[in-house]
């Protein structure tokens, strides 16, 4: 749709110039995709600042993991090319996938705009929450921090970034690229939403990890030392999640419950 209280669209073109304009101020946004800015209004926002136009690589491989640029493409993730030792390939696949959307949204939605919007269904906060990620964002005095995935996002749209800091990239450590990964998604209709999407992870050293995203607000990650067996890891989802299973109009809670519990315990068995 037409956002027309904005007045102006700045090109970012460095990270100063990034942050003179993207200073704090409520009226000031940035836009990457902008699938998601563009899709409901913003009566308070009179300036946007693209932050494609920075021109970030995309991605980086390195022998200690894979660095994501927030403006990342979401459907280039399942197109890089990992080293062969890097068992968690297939996950990338399945967390594109699990993004409702067509391949026309999926080329221009970004790694950065799908972790901001912090919806519980954010298939790229899945991925990199799954795989032990670590965002680094940019203040805007210059200052820079480093937030797990995990912490990054705190409940339905909302994330722990200050006003005027921008998200810079993500980066996954070998260690867990190197892991073996299960996942299970449902949605209340063909190609819906995700309403529960749950991955599991077993670590060479044997540690075992459990991502719950879309069947609650924010994402729940559980570390074992060892695969747990199935219905202990369910009784340590419905105890951690307890009343507070997500609830809206993409699955009931109840429901959300029942198919997160079951798809733990499947996880647990298949990666055992
Ligand atoms: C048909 C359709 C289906 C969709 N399905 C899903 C779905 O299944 N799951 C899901 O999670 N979402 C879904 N969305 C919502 C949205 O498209 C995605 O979350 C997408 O990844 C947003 O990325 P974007 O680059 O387009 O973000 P934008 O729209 O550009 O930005 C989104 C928000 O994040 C902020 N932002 C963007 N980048 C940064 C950054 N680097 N630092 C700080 N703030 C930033 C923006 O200011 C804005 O508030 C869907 C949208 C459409 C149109």
């Amino acid at each position: 749709m037409d956002l027309n209280t904005v007045e102006d669209w700045v090109a970012a073109v460095d990270a100063e110039q990034l942050r003179r304009v993207h200073d704090g101020d409520p009226a000031v946004a940035v836009v990457a995709g902008g699938t998601w800015l563009f899709s409901t209004p913003q009566p308070h926002l009179r300036t946007l600042v693209d932050l494609t136009t920075l021109e970030w690589e995309p991605f980086t491989v390195t022998d200690g993991g894979l660095e994501l640029a927030a403006t990342c493409p979401i459907g280039v993730l399942d197109r890089i090319p990992l080293p062969a030792g890097w068992a968690a390939r297939p996950l990338f696949r399945q967390c594109v996938r699990a993004l409702l959307a067509s391949p026309k949204v999926r080329s221009v939605a970004t790694v950065g705009g799908n972790l901001c919007t912090a919806l519980p269904a954010g298939a790229v906060t899945a991925l990199t929450a799954a795989l032990d990620g670590v965002a680094e964002l940019w203040a805007a005095d210059g200052g820079v921090r480093h937030v797990p995935v995990e912490k990054f996002v705190t409940g339905n749209r909302s994330t722990v970034l200050g006003p005027g800091e921008v998200l810079r990239s993500v980066r996954l450590p070998a260690a867990a690229l190197r892991s073996t990964t299960a996942s299970r998604r449902s949605s209340l209709t063909r190609g819906g939403r995700s309403a529960a999407l749950v991955v599991g992870r077993r670590d060479p050293d044997g540690g075992f990890v459990l991502t719950v995203t879309a069947s609650t607000a924010r994402p729940e990650v559980f570390r074992l030392p060892t695969t747990p067996r199935p219905d202990e890891l369910a009784a340590a989802v419905e105890r951690r999640v307890a009343g507070a299973w997500w609830d809206d109009v993409h699955g009931a809670p109840d429901w959300r419950r029942a198919t997160t519990l079951r798809f733990a315990a499947e996880i647990a068995e298949e990666l055992a």
